[in-house]
């Protein structure tokens, strides 16, 4: 197999990351081997045994320079000075087709310096989830790490639930770099670092920006954009930990993240989320307060702290007007807008209210929009009736309002049910679930699989997702 590295991380000082290989596994086995996106990374592969040994860890492809990262972070609000790639191994870089610096990454390939006491482990199940959803994301048109391998690594490992069979995944990303990674250096007191770190995250993902402040407002931008995206398909990313919050805007670390089926503002699905931090609705709250840790870490490079302050406080400050544009103009094309005005934002927000008031199937009901079906899932008609007059009022000089909705509206989603079914199939070696929704996933504004899109029988609902990872 042939992978073009072009590693820069591995060029940075040693203080940033450990190097260290994978440890091997006993028995690999690849469970899916995402062909397209290899042929985007320029890697050229065709043998299935050597993709299973490089992508389980147990073989160290040319070029490749192993690492783990050294990061921090806010967990639910709490700083823990010192995490890292507990779990994951860069193996390196390449720069793919369209000219990307892409990062390619094994998760669950064994214990580093930073795994704090964990086994540096993953198991199928939230690997073929992860492998799942942030695929589906990308399909979805929504910034996301990618996936490009699962390997099954033929031994058992021990969670919650008990002896459960391993995993690695490959993890594609613009790069591995989050608040925490900057958070590290700035508690240190390592302004060098520090330094460092900016020059090379403004070289690799804002070579427009002009210094610290100017990353901040670049991130800020992309953030805001990413939260609005997550918003309009009902995704709860679960742990929004400044360790999970990318700097390149993408959705990262995918743990105990779901889809909504009906609709609340409130949802909660993470059971290590008990304060509901990480709330649907609140969501545009945590990415703030997450920006606001940044801004605080880039402060220490200023040489005027009293004039940089002011600057960072304003580029915060901007934050929910930019999340807010962003979320009416994706809101404003699931209602059929292709220009929505903020005057909009009303109507957009009482057919939200509905739907909350009647436990609403959020993916169904706006998909619902485009046809003369969405006064089925309510009961309440009347109110709907009302709602659905301004509606058509407001799109009557809309050029293609269908067209539109249908574009910002998918059909199907990762349903947690459905990952909960496609897992204990994978679990007990078929993998026949799966392939059928990477296969409806890839076109989810296209209705190929209805019976995908159905919401969960009672005894089907899955209430809360662990991070038993
Ligand atoms: P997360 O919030 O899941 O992204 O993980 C938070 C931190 O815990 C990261 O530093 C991970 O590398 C680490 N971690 C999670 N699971 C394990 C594991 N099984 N072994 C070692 N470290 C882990
Ligand atoms: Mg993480």
């Amino acid at each position: 197999m042939h992978i073009p590295f072009d590693n820069s991380y591995a060029a940075l000082p040693q203080d940033f990351y450990t190097r260290i290989n994978p440890t091997s596994v006993k028995s690999p086995m690849l469970l899916a081997f995402n062909n397209d996106l290899a042929k985007i990374l320029g890697i050229e592969t065709a043998d299935v045994t050597e993709q299973s040994q490089i992508f389980s860890g147990n073989k160290i492809p040319q070029g490749a320079a192993p690492l783990a990262q050294l990061y921090a972070g806010h967990q639910f609000g709490n700083y823990n000075p010192q995490l890292g790639d507990g779990r994951a191994i860069l193996l390196g870089e390449v720069i793919d087709t369209n000219g990307l610096r892409r990062d390619i990454q094994l998760k669950g390939s064994g214990p580093t310096p930073y795994s704090r006491g964990g086994d540096g482990r993953a198991w199928v199940g939230p690997v073929l989830r992860e492998y799942v959803i942030s695929e589906a994301m990308h399909a979805l048109g929504i910034p996301t790490t990618r996936a490009l391998a699962a390997v099954a690594t033929g031994e058992d490992i021990l969670r919650e639930q008990g002896m459960l069979p391993g995993a690695v995944l490959t993890r594609i990303a613009s790069s591995h770099l989050r608040v925490g990674t900057f958070q590290v250096f700035a508690h240190r007191n390592q302004p060098e670092q520090l330094q460092i770190l900016t020059d090379y995250a403004i070289a690799r993902h804002y070579p427009d920006a002009a210094g610290p402040m100017d990353l901040l407002r670049a991130v800020c931008r992309k953030q805001a954009d990413l939260i609005a995206a997550w918003m309009s398909v009902g995704f709860i990313h679960g742990v929004m930990n400044t360790d999970n919050c990318s700097i390149a805007g993408e959705t990262i670390d995918y743990g105990p993240c779901a889809f909504m089926d009906d609709f609340h503002m409130g949802r909660v699905f993470s059971s290590i989320d008990r304060q509901s931090r990480y709330a649907y609705g609140n969501q545009p709250n945590m990415a703030l307060w997450n920006m606001a840790q940044l801004a605080t870490a880039l402060l220490q490079l200023a040489d005027n702290k009293d004039a940089a302050l002011e600057e960072a406080t304003a580029i915060i400050h901007a934050m929910p007007d930019q999340i807010e544009t962003a979320w009416l103009a994706r809101f404003g094309a699931k209602i059929g807008l292709h220009a929505p005005h903020p005057d909009d934002t009303d109507l957009i927000q009482s057919l939200l209210d509905l739907m909350q008031a009647e436990g609403a199937d959020f993916t169904n009901t706006f998909r619902a929009l485009s046809g003369d079906h969405a006064r089925n899932h309510f009961t309440n008609r009347d109110a709907f009736d009302a709602w659905s007059r301004n509606h058509q009022a407001r799109i009557a000089a809309e050029p293609d309002p269908a067209a539109t909705m249908n574009a910002a509206n998918p059909a199907v989603i990762p349903r947690n049910h459905r990952m909960e079914q496609m897992i204990t199939a994978a679990t007990a070696g078929d993998m026949a679930p799966f392939h059928r929704l990477m296969q409806a996933f890839a076109t989810p504004f296209v209705d190929t699989d209805p019976k995908l899109a159905r919401t969960p029988a009672p005894a089907e609902t899955v209430r809360a997702t662990f991070c038993g990872t």
